[in-house]
């Protein structure tokens, strides 16, 4: 496809213009995608060497007091295929580290879903970001099937001798402490063979508590919905890659078809089957749920699937990922 004729310069642009000709085409519009998404993969540190890596001078992000609500309480910015990563201040823990984690302030521990493009991009500049700090940067990761990121590590700690990272290879069912009062819990989900999803338990008394569940990149079905880490919290971080219903652009019915993801309506029915989820923030749009997405689930999913008193979030950074990732964005609600 020759984007010079799609006359717009940014994917949220073309989506639009598509829609308006009302002949809103889901191939074309991925296409279109692909071509924006493709552009934007140029190493975030050339040859792997720190020394050509320029960090960006990241503000921290403001925190309160008040519980974790993962609707207010998330920074970041999530587009599916192109960039997920997503910092949770109140815990000191990234989620995923995609390209754009370069635009988020330094945490001292990252944990890796899996290691898709989208959710691993940015590694290399955390470990040039770890350079110089007192305590290693602690790297909460599957084990490699295909020892890409193993090997991409091993390059770069080869090239920077001083990065200072701690990588802790974990899995499901597995329970590691994170900080002196928190632990973090692995658990199946099914995208990659590698792909895990965490909970982050905080010390209650002498027990833990599930503070915060991530899928991840995931599909939901009856199996994966049914872990118990789903129903043991009142926060949840989950993918939301399509609409799973429809969509506002004509022609996108088959936007239920996108494989080995979750869909709104999937979130919906998970969310109506947990008796304690209050807050959840929904991540991983494709664009083309970026358009409207207020209207998509108000007007046809969440009135009907969720229980009353449920809050819905996302982070609206949809629209400017692909044109200026520098804009982080705080998570805020849908209603
Ligand atoms: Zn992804």
């Amino acid at each position: 496809m020759d984007l010079s004729l799609l006359e717009c310069n940014d994917i949220t642009q073309c989506v639009l213009k598509e829609r308006e000709r009302a002949v809103g085409n889901f191939d074309k519009i991925i296409d279109m995608y692909n071509i924006f998404r493709d552009r934007h993969v140029i190493p975030v540190v050339p040859n792997n060497d720190c020394k050509n890596f320029l960090p960006k001078k990241v503000n921290a992000v403001p925190t309160n007091d008040k519980p974790l609500d993962v609707t207010r309480d998330v920074w970041g910015s999530s587009l599916a295929g192109v960039s997920t990563s997503l910092v949770v201040p109140k815990l000191d823990i990234t989620l995923d580290a995609g390209r754009t984690v370069t635009e988020l302030p330094v945490t001292s521990n990252y944990f890796l879903s899996h290691f898709d493009e989208d959710h691993v991009g940015g590694l290399p500049a955390i470990m040039c970001s770890s350079i110089g700090h007192a305590k290693p940067i602690k790297i909460f990761m599957p084990s490699d099937p295909n020892d890409k990121i193993t090997s991409l590590m091993d390059a770069i700690k080869h090239e920077n001798p001083d990065v200072n990272v701690e990588v802790i290879t974990v899995s499901a069912g597995k329970s590691v402490p994170m900080s002196e009062d928190m632990h973090l819990e692995f658990f199946n989900v099914k995208h990659n063979p590698e792909s895990i999803g965490v909970s982050v338990m905080k010390k209650n008394g002498i027990s833990f508590e599930n503070i915060l569940t991530y899928t991840g990149d995931t599909l939901l079905d009856n199996e994966v919905m049914s872990d118990p880490h789903f129903d043991s919290t009142r926060n949840i971080i989950v993918e939301s890659t399509v609409s799973g219903v429809f969509s506002t652009i004509k022609g996108m019915e088959r936007d239920q078809e996108v494989v080995g993801h979750a869909s709104m309506k999937d979130v919906a029915t998970l969310t109506s089957k947990s008796t304690r989820v209050k807050n959840v923030l929904l991540t991983h749009f494709l664009p083309t749920l970026c358009i409207d997405i207020k209207n998509d689930a108000n007007k046809t999913l969440f009135p009907v699937h969720v229980k009353k008193g449920t809050k819905f979030g996302y982070i609206p950074s949809c629209s400017t990922i692909l044109n200026n990732p520098a804009e982080i964005k705080q998570s805020r609600n849908l209603f």
